[in-house]
């Protein structure tokens, strides 16, 4: 494969060329990996987007929404790639975000681009890829990535650890409960659109609203929010009511957060995540090939077998993996690497 002629096509913004690509990071196979890491290099940062996560329960209209949202960005002439992080894609290869017809008519307008969840991967390569997809979005001009997933918790904290803004989609609420939605979930959130704010519903949605906003009143104050954020606002995907004003507001905020080094300090925390959680799952596979695995088999069974203290097997493991054990006086630790790996 010619990495450079790749890459020129999609700087050039060629949506099959980024479609390609998009693959060839979320293929598991060595070869790609590498070839894939090689793109990345030769592609360079390329320009910041936009990047926005958006989380919902399934039926709350998120596809109605980015199909709406979309098209207003679209129309402007800005360039929008949506992005699907699927956590039951994960688990069973099923799917709740990759329907094929969700989206239609921003799929086909050609400043939009849009990518369905990366299946049967756990997390932890998920994150990898859909980060990588977001930098090759970036490298081929995108204005917007908007980067989608479903309320499970684990998904939407790994997407808020890949966006500059985060938006709740709420749908309105039937009693004064708050849809049972995790505190941890609230705190993440910059903002809370609660949709459906329309015939029937729009009582509700706009009690709903009220009801939001005052849990995140309640919520510690963060640094990153100008007065009034987070806030929770009506919308309407269906009528597209309040989408514009939405819009205006992540405008807003994240111009705010430009201004006053937010921005650039979350990507450089996020970066700093990411490396971090990197390094760790790269010592991770190390345990799932050999001879780690093997001699993490016949340790595990000395230690069930009360021969070796769990302690001393581990510093064994550890020995091998070639990692300083903690506790362990820094002079003993070359001469157990080289035992090990002698
Ligand atoms: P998703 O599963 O979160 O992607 O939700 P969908 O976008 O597929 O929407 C689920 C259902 O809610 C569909 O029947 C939509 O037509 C409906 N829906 C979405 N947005 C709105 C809205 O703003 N108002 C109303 N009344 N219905 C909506």
């Amino acid at each position: 494969m010619d990495i450079e002629a790749m890459a020129a096509e999609i700087r050039a913004g060629g949506r099959r060329a980024l479609a390609r690509a998009i693959t060839l990071v979320e293929s598991a196979r060595a070869d790609h990996r590498a070839q894939a890491l090689a793109l990345l290099s030769a592609l360079g940062p390329g320009r910041q987007a936009l990047r926005l996560g958006l989380s919902g329960t399934p039926g709350v209209g998120k596809s109605t929404f980015i199909e709406a949202f979309g098209s207003i960005l679209t129309a402007e002439g800005r360039r929008v790639a949506v992005l699907a992080v699927d956590p039951s894609s994960a688990r069973s290869g099923g799917s709740i975000l990759g329907d094929k017809t969700r989206m239609e008519r921003l799929s086909r307008d050609p400043l939009a681009f849009i990518r369905p969840s990366p299946s049967r991967t756990h997390m932890g390569g998920v994150a990898r890829r859909t980060r990588e997809a977001v930098a090759l979005c970036e490298a081929a001009g995108f204005d917007l990535v908007l980067i989608e997933t479903v309320g499970v918790g684990q998904s939407e904290t790994m997407v808020s650890e890949m966006c500059d803004l985060f938006i709740l989609l709420m749908a309105p609420a039937g009693g004064d409960e708050l849809q049972g939605v995790k505190r941890g979930i609230m705190e993440m959130a910059d903002m809370i659109l609660v949709n459906k704010a329309d015939g029937d519903l729009a009582p509700a949605a706009n009690r709903t609203v009220a009801d939001y906003a005052g849990a995140l009143r309640l919520l510690r104050k963060r640094p990153q929010d100008p007065e009034g954020f987070p806030k929770a606002m009506p919308v309407s995907a269906q009528s597209g009511a309040g989408l514009a004003a939405a819009l205006a507001d992540m405008r807003r905020l994240a111009e705010w957060r430009r201004a006053n080094g937010h921005w650039q300090a979350r990507r450089a925390a996020q970066a700093a995540h990411w490396f971090e959680a990197e390094v760790r799952q790269g010592l991770l596979s190390v345990l799932e090939r050999e001879p780690a695995r093997g001699l993490m088999a016949a340790l595990a069974a000395e230690v069930a077998g009360g021969l070796r203290s769990p302690e001393a097997a581990a510093t064994e493991m550890l020995a091998l993996l070639g990692r300083p054990v903690a506790g362990m006086a820094p002079g003993s630790v070359p001469g157990q690497v080289a035992a090990a790996g002698g």
